[in-house]
C-alpha cells in the first residue's frame, strides 16, 4: 500500500473516532444549559458531556438582583436541580471540575479529571467580575454577586439594618439598590458617573431613576469613587473616597462591571479581543469549537450594525442557543438577533430598553411622558426607551422598532 493511502486511512479512521466523540459543553450558566436544550431538540442520541466549575443547577441568574425583597436565599433560587436536568437531557455532568486548557489539534479538553475528546465544543464559560484596585487592609473584602455561591455569601454578610455600599451605579448596581433599599438595609451607592446608569439613558431620565432610587432612601455619591477600604479589628468598614468623604459601612458590593472570560480560549490559541471572537456561526477561530454567552463577542454581521460586541444578556444567548443547535447538528445557521430590550428591574422606577450600538452618533427625544426614542443621525430610530408605567408599551415599541430596522 503506498504512504498516501495508509496517510489517508488513517486520517479516516481518526475522523470516525473523532466525529464518534461526544459534543462538549463547558459551563452550566444560561449558555451552556440553553445549548443543550436546543441541541436535544434536535438530535436525542448524539453524547454530549457538559464540564462545569458549579453544581450545575440550574437558576435564573437574573434572580440574584431582585432575591432579597423577596425573601429568597441560593437555594430557592434553583428552579431545576442539576440532577433533573441531566434526567431530562441525557447529558453526561462532571460538576466541580475546571476546564484548564483545550487542545485544538487532538480536538480534547484537559480538565481536573483527565482529557476527553469531543467532536464538537461550545465554549460557554461566562465572565468574571472585575476587580478594582482599591487600598487598604479590608479592599479584597469587596464582594461581587454573578453566582449562586457569591449570592448565598452576601445573603450571609447582612444583618437587619445593614449599611451596604453599592461601587457601581449600572444595571446590576442599581437593581441591587432596590433590592437592598426596599428590603430595609441602608444603601449608598458611588460611581465615577453624574447619574446612574448614564451610558445608557438620556440625562433626565436618569435623574428620574437617581430620584426614584432616593425615595427609598438611597444615598447617592456621585463623581467619586472608592479609594480603600479598612477595618480595624471587628469594627465597621471604613471607607475613603476620592472626594476626601468617608463612610462607615457594614458591607461593599462591587457592581462595576464582568469582564468575558478569555483566558481560556485565549491560551488555547482562539481569537480574542473583549470577548472570544466568532463568526456569524457562532464558530471560533478554532475549527469544531463554539462560544457562546456572556463570554462571547459577536460579530458584527450577526448584529446587523456597528462593531462586533459583547452581549452580556439573557435575550441574546437564547437566540444564540437556537442558531446554534442547528450548527452543531450539521445545518450551519446564522445567529440572528431580534430587536432586544433590557428590562431594568428597578420597582421604584421600572425601565425598558433598547439601546442603540455603542458610539452609534444620535440623540435620545423624549416622544412623550416617559417614552423616549433614540433618532440617530441617518434620520433612523434605532432605540427606544419606556418608564414607569410606559413600560406596557413594550411590544408596540418593539413592533414599530423591527418595522424601522
Ligand atoms: C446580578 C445579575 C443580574 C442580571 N440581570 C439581568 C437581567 O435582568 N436581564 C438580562 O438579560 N440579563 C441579566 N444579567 C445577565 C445574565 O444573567 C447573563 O448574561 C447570563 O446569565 C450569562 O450566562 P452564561 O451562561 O453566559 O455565563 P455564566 O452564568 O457566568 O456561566 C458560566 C459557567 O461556566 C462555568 N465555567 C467557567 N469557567 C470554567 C472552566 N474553566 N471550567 C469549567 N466550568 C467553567 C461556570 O462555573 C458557570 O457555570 C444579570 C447578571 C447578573 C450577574
Amino acid at each position: 500500500m503506498s504512504q498516501s493511502a495508509t496517510e489517508n486511512q488513517q486520517s479516516n479512521s481518526q475522523n470516525a473516532d473523532i466525529s464518534a466523540r461526544p459534543v462538549v459543553i463547558i459551563g452550566s450558566g444560561l449558555a451552556g444549559w440553553s445549548a443543550i436544550k436546543e441541541f436535544r431538540k434536535l438530535d436525542t442520541q448524539t453524547p454530549v458531556l457538559m464540564f462545569t466549575r458549579e453544581s450545575g443547577d440550574f437558576y435564573a441568574k437574573p434572580a440574584l438582583s431582585n432575591a432579597l425583597a423577596q425573601k429568597k436565599d441560593a437555594d430557592q433560587l434553583i428552579t431545576t436541580p442539576a440532577q433533573k436536568m441531566v434526567s431530562t437531557t441525557g447529558v453526561t455532568l462532571l460538576q466541580n471540575t475546571e476546564v484548564t486548557s483545550i487542545d485544538a489539534a487532538t480536538q480534547e479538553v484537559v480538565t481536573s479529571k483527565g482529557r476527553f475528546g469531543y467532536s464538537q465544543l461550545v465554549l460557554a464559560n461566562g465572565a468574571s467580575a472585575i476587580k478594582l484596585p482599591i487600598s487598604g487592609n479590608a479592599a479584597n473584602e469587596t464582594i461581587s454577586v454573578n453566582s449562586l455561591k457569591d449570592y448565598s455569601r452576601f445573603r450571609g454578610l447582612l444583618f437587619e439594618g445593614a449599611r451596604v455600599l453599592i461601587m457601581g451605579a449600572g444595571l446590576i448596581g442599581c437593581e441591587f439598590a432596590n433590592d437592598l433599599a426596599s428590603s430595609g438595609y441602608r444603601v449608598h451607592v458611588i460611581d465615577p458617573n453624574q447619574g446612574p446608569l448614564i451610558s445608557l439613558l438620556p440625562q433626565s431620565a436618569s435623574e428620574e431613576l437617581r430620584s426614584a432610587l432616593a425615595g427609598l432612601g438611597v444615598m447617592w455619591h456621585l463623581g467619586s469613587s472608592v479609594h480603600s477600604i479598612s477595618r480595624e479589628e471587628q469594627a465597621a468598614l471604613n471607607v475613603t473616597l476620592s472626594a476626601g468623604e468617608s463612610l462607615r459601612v457594614d458591607v461593599v458590593l462591587s457592581a462595576v462591571g464582568l469582564k468575558a472570560d478569555c483566558e481560556l480560549a485565549a491560551k488555547s490559541g482562539a481569537q480574542c479581543e473583549r470577548g472570544i471572537l466568532v463568526n456569524a456561526y457562532l464558530q471560533t477561530s478554532l475549527p469544531n469549537v463554539y462560544a457562546l454567552g456572556d463570554n462571547t463577542q459577536y460579530a458584527s454581521e450577526s448584529l446587523g450594525v456597528g462593531a462586533a460586541r459583547t452581549l452580556p444578556y439573557v435575550m441574546p444567548i437564547m437566540n444564540a442557543a437556537k442558531a446554534l443547535a442547528q450548527t452543531l447538528t450539521g445545518h450551519p445557521t446564522p445567529v440572528s438577533f431580534p430587536v432586544m430590550p433590557i428590562v431594568i428591574k428597578t420597582p421604584a422606577l421600572p425601565l425598558i430598553i433598547v439601546a442603540p450600538a455603542p458610539g452609534t452618533p444620535g440623540e435620545w427625544r423624549s416622544v412623550e411622558a416617559g417614552i423616549w426614542n433614540f433618532w440617530a443621525d441617518d434620520g433612523e430610530v434605532k432605540g427606544f426607551l419606556l418608564m414607569g408605567a410606559q413600560t406596557a408599551q413594550r411590544s408596540n415599541q418593539i413592533k414599530l422598532l423591527s418595522n424601522a430596522q
